[in-house]
């Protein structure tokens, strides 16, 4: 790859005939199982998926699912009806392991577990890929590769800020091809007090009330960006039992804040933006490639 020492350029071009996409995308994954906590809890995902997808229904929407392998048996027959509704299935690796606790090797192992698992249920080809935590950083761009040779056509994995978990700062806030074909498609983020915020989907969505998403989304509306958006089950999950996700005491209350209102603000943010699969936007800016 020549773009192997800096990241990759950011050749972003307005094109006033490309409406203001908003990629929409659930991460389908069991987060009990990432803290001895959640063994006691109900599994809520099923009910979670379910929801979704009577929401995208009622607004004639069609979204991406990034499954995690072991998962896929427990909500099989919902991710075959989501499958059969034209919504898209994508990878998000067999066992939530970020890319910074995997080899090259393993990744690819663990991927072609994700890859079967969904096969198994008639889901093939899958294309897209969403690394668990947005983990695909400049120490792991070799995820790429793997993801390349293995025939996905995108990922959509790097948040491209500073961030207390993973990110990486100076990367394009637009979607990148690699020199392998394999696009990137960058979480958005908008800028806010020196802080780069991704604002599109999860926690943050439901931190922030509506005049400030509105203003953060503007300058993607003005310039013709897509809106990269991600959001898990149990943002809209409004009747769980609270339970310790998260050992620091904030970031766990933040896990459970304003849950009622992330389905409200995606319904606010479609008014203004035309929501998209994500392989349907790669389509997109294969077409504006000529
Ligand atoms: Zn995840």
């Amino acid at each position: 790859m020549t773009d192997s020492l800096s990241a990759p350029q950011d050749r972003h071009v307005v094109r006033e005939d490309v409406p203001p996409y908003y990629l929409l995308s659930v991460d389908l994954e069991d987060i009990r199982s990432q803290t001895p906590a959640g063994a006691a809890v109900a599994f809520r995902v099923p009910a979670m998926v379910d929801r979704f997808l009577r929401f995208f229904d009622d607004h004639k929407i069609k979204c991406t699912f990034f499954v995690e392998g072991e998962t896929v048996e427990h909500v099989s027959g919902l991710i075959r009806e989501a499958h059969a509704a034209g919504h898209e299935i994508g990878c998000h690796t067999h066992d939530h392991t970020q890319l910074d606790k995997l080899t090259p090797e393993g990744f690819r192992e663990n991927l072609e577990r994700n890859i079967e698992a969904l096969d198994r249920h008639g889901i093939e080809p899958v294309l897209g890929f969403r690394a668990p935590d947005f983990s695909l950083t400049e120490a792991t761009r070799w995820a790429w590769d793997v993801l390349a040779e293995l025939g996905f056509q995108y990922s959509s994995s790097v948040l491209p800020a500073k961030n207390p978990l993973y990110g990486w700062a100076g990367f394009p806030l637009s979607p990148v091809r690699l020199d392998s074909g394999l696009w990137e498609l960058p979480i958005s983020v908008a800028s806010l007090g020196g802080f780069k915020i991704p604002f599109a989907g999860g926690v943050y969505l439901r931190f922030f009330p509506k005049p400030a998403l509105r203003r953060f989304s503007r300058s993607f509306i003005k310039q013709h960006r897509p809106l990269v958006g991600y959001f898990h089950p149990y943002d809209i999950d409004v009747e769980e039992e609270r339970y310790r996700v998260e050992d620091n005491i904030f970031f766990n209350w933040l896990v459970f804040y304003n849950r009622a209102s992330t389905l409200p603000k995606l319904a606010f943010l479609l008014e203004k933006f035309t929501p998209i699969r994500f392989l349907d936007y790669v389509r997109v800016l294969e077409q504006m490639e000529g």
